[in-house]
């Protein structure tokens, strides 16, 4: 297409050295391992070519789709029009003195917890074990045990649609279930939050994390490429329970398949489409839906 060919020019000049690649598959990048080809896939490696990248694809009318780590997303097998601008590159984690750690939108949470384990400060455990970015875990609210992204975020700068530099505090994140105020806004682009914790003894921190690791590893299919939770907690239940009694544990659709360990989990059993997945998830929730009169709302962000 030759407005994207324009397009990476236009990168090339505005950021020499950024990543750029056509083409690229996105079950590369998604823990689902599903997805079809991005037509521009930007990769940038400093905020200063994050920011010069989002301004020319702004200036262009390309769509941009922000991608983190890719553990919350079902791609379409056609793919992405437009661009993916994928921030894992930009992972720095500093532990401040004021006991709050800031990162960069990639940084992962489990090395934002590691690293708050070793210096002594608690309340980013619930975080270790969710296989997200920083970026991603703020735009999801993600949350896990006992603690959510909304209980220790205290600020976030980002890049508005118009290319501004702006931050959030405290309320202004509008964090709720599952959700934040950049769900409303999908061309924010998170660059950076600081959280605030609080002083522990790394020993236990750990002891907590490890407790937090067991328990996934002993009911989450991890062996097994996944989103997660396919669907939200529903008001009054569980989505696994519900899927569970619905007698759905094991069905597939092509290789998509309700996991026997976990009924929450949709996982890939290898080589499902998304066209297999979609179709899973529907089948789920009209099961549910017929049978217990409960609506299951996707957790995961379907890119179509
Ligand atoms: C095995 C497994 C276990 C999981 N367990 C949990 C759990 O316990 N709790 C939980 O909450 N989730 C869980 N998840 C889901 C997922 O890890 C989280 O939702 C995570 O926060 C997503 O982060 P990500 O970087 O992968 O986001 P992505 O999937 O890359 O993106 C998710 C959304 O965030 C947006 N986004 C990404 N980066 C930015 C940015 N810089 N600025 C603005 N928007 C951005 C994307 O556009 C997209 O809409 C699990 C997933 C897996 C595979």
């Amino acid at each position: 297409m030759e407005h994207i060919k324009d397009c990476i020019a236009a990168l090339r000049e505005a950021a020499p050295e950024i990543d750029i690649a056509e083409n690229e598959l996105m079950r590369r990048h998604t823990t689902f391992a599903i997805g079809g080809p991005a037509d521009l896939f930007v990769q940038p490696k400093t905020r200063r070519e994050l920011t010069a990248a989002l301004a020319v694809l702004r200036e262009r009318n390309i769509p941009f789709l922000l991608l983190g780590n890719g553990s919350n997303m079902l791609v379409a097998d056609a793919g992405i029009r437009g661009a993916v601008v994928c921030t894992s590159e930009l992972d720095e984690v500093r532990v401040n003195e004021d006991n709050t750690v800031s990162a960069e939108a990639g940084a992962l949470l489990s090395r934002i917890a590691r690293r708050a384990q070793r210096s002594g400060l608690t309340g980013a455990e619930f975080a270790g074990g969710i296989p997200g970015s920083l970026g991603g875990a703020v735009y999801m609210n993600a949350g896990a045990y006992d603690g959510t992204m909304a209980g220790i975020v205290q600020e976030t700068e980002f890049v508005d649609g118009e290319g501004n530099i702006c931050t959030l505090k405290g309320d202004e994140h509008g964090f709720d279930y599952r959700t934040s105020v950049f769900r409303k806004h999908p061309d924010w682009t998170v660059l950076r939050s600081t959280m605030q914790l609080q002083n522990g003894d790394s020993a236990a921190i750990l002891d907590k994390m490890n407790d937090f690791a067991q328990r996934r590893r002993d009911k989450q299919p991890l062996n097994f490429p996944s989103a997660g939770s396919t669907f939200k907690r529903p008001v009054g239940h569980f989505a696994g329970q519900l899927i569970e009694q619905a007698g759905l544990k094991g069905t597939s659709v092509g290789a998509a398949q309700v996991s026997e360990k976990h009924a929450g989990f949709l996982i890939n059993r290898g080589g499902a489409t998304c066209d297999d997945m979609l179709r899973l998830i529907e089948l789920v929730q009209n099961r549910v839906r017929e049978q217990f009169g409960v609506e299951l709302e996707c957790e995961v962000r379907i890119v179509k």
